[in-house]
């Protein structure tokens, strides 16, 4: 089989690049080893960015994720700090209320790929796992459960163990910017914020990383639990072990837990973190979502950029067409583009990560927000702007909260 552009994986980044390649007129595959609806490991938390990447995608997707039944608004989120302290922050822009979404993958996902099954030149291949990759004259050649597909060029959507990024890419993991999550849903979870706040928990062991439940319909939640990969080896922590452990014993959480019934077993997956700038291209091959190692590394949310990258992916891909240039070097301007829209959050990102692993400091923070609304105020604001996020990064403005 011979197509123009080759996108391994449907997740949200794989999807995201087929629909922005659907008006282009070449000829696109999209390979998944999946059959769809398929589960996704994640936190299934949608920020507004991802409800703004969806309109910029298509106007049709983004009505239909309005219409979309299954998902739950949260319209704030509340922050433990580890001394037990709380801060509960809505999510506003410019005193306007926003909300983010909880939407289980399985449906979300399912959304993106049923928009992309309406475009005639986009094939979709699924329940084919890729094997291989290997440029080969013009050519990528891609194998797999007895699959052969030669393309003029690759896209790397197949997440966070690439399989395009091992064979093509040079992206290694480094502990240092990589973490590892578990999630495990529940039912009968008693005592959700009214308006569906998201909850964040911090503790001193596994900071920078965090505990969370996130409310879905019926008393359910998605529940899980976040951790540097670095700091899980040099504290030798069990990371399952001590999501059971915070739940039983947490004060907030123990008796809501107490009749709560786990649908599933714990279950974990890495989360390759941007705060760390790499290569994403090279010659016929670009890579994009977690395949490029673009998730918040503060946050660990990575559905915004994964659609964000594919989006530039595919704006890419159709410049290498018409130019016809698929060389490493033309590609370096896929990395300037992705880096010049991502980098400055990331950076800022990093800055909190390393921030937040002095214990004091949070709960400092969360002790004074509680009390203060002025800072209650810019911390409502840093959900929403990253130019305010930024000043939570500088230790001057931690010396004059002092004096406030
Ligand atoms: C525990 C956890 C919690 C998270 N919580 C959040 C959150 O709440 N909000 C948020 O925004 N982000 C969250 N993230 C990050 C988010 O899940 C990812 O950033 C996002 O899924 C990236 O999308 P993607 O399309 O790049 O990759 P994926 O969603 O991983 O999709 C990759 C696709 O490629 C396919 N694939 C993989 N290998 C192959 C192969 N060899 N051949 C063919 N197909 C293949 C897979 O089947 C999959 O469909 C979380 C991540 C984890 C691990």
């Amino acid at each position: 089989m011979e197509c123009d552009i080759a996108i391994i994986g449907a997740g949200p980044a794989g999807c995201s690049a087929a629909i922005k390649l659907a008006a282009s007129g070449l000829n696109i595959v999209i390979v998944d080893k999946a059959r769809f609806p398929r589960d996704k490991i994640c936190g299934d938390a949608l920020s507004v960015d991802v409800v703004n990447q969806l309109a910029m995608l298509s106007k049709e997707l983004s009505c239909e994720f309005k219409n979309m039944a299954e998902k739950t608004a949260s319209h704030g989120v509340t922050i433990y700090s580890p001394n037990g302290k709380s801060v509960s922050i809505p999510f506003l822009n410019n005193g306007k209320a926003k909300c983010g979404y909880i939407v289980m993958r399985q449906n979300f996902d399912y959304l993106l790929f049923k928009e992309v099954k309406k475009y005639p030149n986009v094939q979709i291949i699924e329940n084919k796992a890729i094997s291989e990759t290997n440029l080969e004259g013009d050519k990528v050649i891609i194998q797999g459960d007895d699959l052969l597909l030669k393309s003029k060029l690759v896209i790397g959507a197949d997440g966070a163990y690439s399989i395009v990024n091992k064979h093509l890419g040079k992206i290694r993991v480094d502990k240092k910017h990589y973490s590892a999550g578990l999630r495990i849903y529940y039912e009968n979870l008693r005592q959700f914020h009214p308006n569906n706040y998201i909850e964040l928990y911090f503790f001193k062991d596994i900071l920078p990383g965090y505990l969370w439940v996130f409310p879905l319909s019926n008393n359910r939640a998605n529940v899980g639990i976040g951790m540097l990969s670095a700091s899980i080896s040099a504290k030798r922590i069990h990371l399952r072990a001590k999501l059971e452990e915070l739940l039983e014993t947490h004060p907030a959480l123990k008796d809501r837990f107490s009749n709560a019934r786990a649908l599933e077993t714990i279950r974990g997956f890495g989360l390759p973190l941007g705060s760390k700038k790499r290569p994403i291209s090279g010659e016929r091959f670009l890579l994009t979502g977690d395949a490029a190692g673009l998730i918040d590394p503060f946050s660990g949310e990575g559905i915004a950029n994964a659609i964000r990258s594919g989006r530039v992916a595919a704006e890419h891909a159709t410049r290498c067409f018409s130019d016809q240039d698929f060389s490493a070097s033309f590609n370096t301007s896929y990395d300037n583009e992705i880096y010049s829209r991502m980098w400055k959050e990331f950076k800022i990102s990093r800055s909190l990560q390393n921030l937040c692993t002095y214990s004091w400091l949070f709960n400092f923070l969360v002790g004074k927000a509680a009390q203060s609304a002025y800072l209650k105020k810019l911390l409502t604001d840093a959900l929403a702007e990253v130019n305010v996020k930024k000043v939570l990064t500088r230790p001057g403005f931690y010396i004059r909260l002092l004096f406030r």
